[in-house]
């Protein structure tokens, strides 16, 4: 507590593997978020990574290159906390499917506009709504991707295509 996340990635984790580019901290586990190179110099501790828009949470801290596409690991993330839903309450149970589904379209280059304000719109309510930590804090991962890498899921709605290389996007010109 109170080092910096560049301390933690670059002094005890000795850096990003074959000297790539660090894009992003995700923090917390599942439910945590992603924090961008911009803020390598933050102190880690429970308020700093809350106004950041993520968790101490497990603990867990995960260093993603430029080789991650974040709108794939804010999918990967969700998919993990919507498999882990009980489904005791329906904001969690059917609204992180919901997302889900939205960021599945989108990394697919189905995503349409208006896709962004109803995932903030979705993640909010659920967020406020749900009966437990697991749902309350499952749409950490796309606000936090939302709020960073924006210009990423824009990419992938707007020209249809994945700046990272990862996404399999339909091929320019072919109607999706
Ligand atoms: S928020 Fe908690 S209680 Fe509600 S469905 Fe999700 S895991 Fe179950």
């Amino acid at each position: 507590m109170g080092i910096t996340l560049r301390e933690i990635v670059y002094d005890i984790g000795g850096g990003v593997e074959g000297d790539k580019e660090f894009k992003a901290a995700q923090t917390g586990g599942p439910s945590g978020g992603c924090i961008p190179a911009a803020y390598l110099d933050t102190p880690i501790d429970y308020e700093n990574l809350a106004a950041l828009g993520s968790i101490v949470g497990s603990g867990g801290m995960i260093i993603v290159d430029e080789g991650t596409c974040m709108v794939d690991l804010a999918k990967f993330y969700l998919g993990f906390t919507q498999d882990e839903s009980c489904g005791k309450c329906s904001p969690c149970r059917i609204g992180t499917k919901r997302m889900l589904e939205i960021l599945e379209r989108i990394t697919k280059g189905l995503g349409k506009e208006g896709d962004l304000d109803l995932l903030v719109e979705l993640a909010n309510s659920i967020k406020a709504s749900a009966l437990c930590g697991l749902g309350q804090t499952a749409p950490n991962p796309i606000l936090s991707t939302l709020r960073y890498f924006r210009d990423e899921f824009e990419a992938h709605i707007k020209d249809k295509t994945c700046p990272a290389g990862i996404c399999k996007m339909p091929r320019k010109g072919l109607k999706s």
